[in-house]
């Protein structure tokens, strides 16, 4: 990642850490020099939302490349590639601002999940497909009632004869309108008052008989959100992921995989890079709290990459990812205000800063929310250190 240095500064390019050996730089720069050719296209809004924009072409042209499932073994269509290496691809997406979005969340934690507890036949027959960037996953957890509390999870799996059927609703389904598959927690047994015990996860083709998805218009007018409502839809009996009853605890792994990246951390980094370009360096007040997110983002990417190695070492990243996560957040959220204090009523032309700030700051109150709230990382955080 590179980090570029202010209108009229000499210019000149500051290392944010130290190279993390030959073979991994020079894939960053294969990296680069792909993204240079294929992301300038795109237009500022795009780049500021990166992997919360939805390109099936541009996935399809990573997995090419062998920058999707870069971990996994080989016979599923993996590349046997390090954590760290991942990493560094999943840094410059972000940093280039790439629109990611159609494969991110199948990489990051569908695929990982699916091989970590999923049957043969669904190992050979979706991870290869996620790979070279055909299939989408979406997450099927929140419910109407139920976001934080997951374990309280309605909806229900019911067996029938050849397979399940499903009822409930799910929200907030980032994507589901445009998903081939969501890998949903639903409950088979008891009631939601029975909470960890009852749960079980599924792999749900979206294309099924009996599931409505309808989208949801946020407030900045995207339209990324949907509530999914199954009613009486009946999948494969196959369609379960691991233990009949053991969800809880596959999806608590799960949530380690999605808070522990550099998406939390680098959501509003193309801002950053906009504020840059356009700071005045006479101006002491801005290039000092220009340099102090500099050096935050340096420590936080620091403690990411710390989470990647653990990763890599098969290691329960858990509360390390929480701690990593919460601190992310509140860094990304803040520079939307910061920018805004920085360059006022500036920002009201038409020019890339002010677009990506807009941008920004329409998506920041929800950088705190997914994948798990801030009070909810805390208390988890909490509760390790009281143990
Ligand atoms: C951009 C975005 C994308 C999302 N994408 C998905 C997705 O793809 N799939 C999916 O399943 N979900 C998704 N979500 C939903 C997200 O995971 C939930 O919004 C989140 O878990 C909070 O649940 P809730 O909205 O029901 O809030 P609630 O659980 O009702 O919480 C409301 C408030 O109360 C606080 N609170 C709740 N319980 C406690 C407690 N015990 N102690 C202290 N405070 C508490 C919370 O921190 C929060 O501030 C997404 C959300 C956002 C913002």
């Amino acid at each position: 990642m590179r980090f570029y240095c202010a209108k009229n500064f000499p210019v000149k390019v500051i290392a944010l850490a130290p190279p993390l050996g030959e073979d991994i730089e020079q894939l960053r720069k294969d990296v680069r020099t792909f993204l240079a050719e294929h992301v300038p296209q795109y237009s500022a809004e795009i780049r500021a939302a990166s992997w919360m924009s939805y390109d099936r072409a541009f996935s399809r042209s990573m997995g090419a490349r062998g920058w999707i499932g870069m971990t996994w073994p080989k016979q599923y269509g993996g590349h046997e590639r390090s954590s760290l290496e991942r990493y560094v691809v999943l840094e410059e997406l972000l940093a280039a601002g790439a629109p990611s979005g159609a494969h991110w969340v199948a990489d990051r934690q569908s695929g990982p999940l699916i091989l970590r507890c999923g049957t043969e036949e669904m190992k050979q027959s979706i991870l290869p497909r996620i790979a070279c960037g055909e299939l989408t996953f979406c997450i099927g957890m929140s419910e109407p009632e139920v976001g934080s509390d997951l374990a309280s999870v309605q909806a229900r799996a019911e067996r029938v004869a050849g397979g399940w059927k499903l009822s409930g609703t799910k929200l907030w389904t980032t994507f589901a309108h445009q998903a081939d598959y969501m890998i949903g927690l639903f409950r088979t047994s008891g009631t939601s008052t029975d909470k960890h015990k009852g749960l079980s996860q599924f792999v749900i083709d979206l294309h099924t008989p009996g599931i409505e998805i309808r989208t949801i218009r946020e407030l900045g007018g995207h339209d990324n959100f949907n509530e999914v409502v199954f009613r009486d839809a009946v999948i494969r009996e196959d369609s379960l992921l691991g233990d009949e009853g053991g969800g809880w605890s596959q999806v608590v792994s799960e949530l380690a995989l999605e808070r522990s990246g550099p998406e939390r951390y680098l959501s509003s980094f193309r801002l950053l890079v906009e504020a840059i370009g356009a700071a005045d360096r006479g101006d002491s007040r801005v290039t000092t709290e220009l340099g102090i997110m500099y050096a935050e983002l340096v420590t936080l990417r620091q403690m990411s990459l710390g989470v990647a190695a653990m990763l890599g070492e098969g290691k329960d990243t858990g509360i390390a990812a929480a701690v990593v996560k919460d601190l992310g957040v509140t860094f990304e959220q803040r520079i939307p205000h910061a920018i805004h204090d920085m360059f006022g009523r500036e920002l009201l032309g038409t020019d890339d800063l002010t677009r990506v700030q807009a941008v920004t700051t329409e998506m920041a109150p929800g950088f705190s929310l997914r994948g798990g709230t801030r009070e909810i990382l805390r208390s988890l955080i909490g509760r390790e250190l009281l143990r």
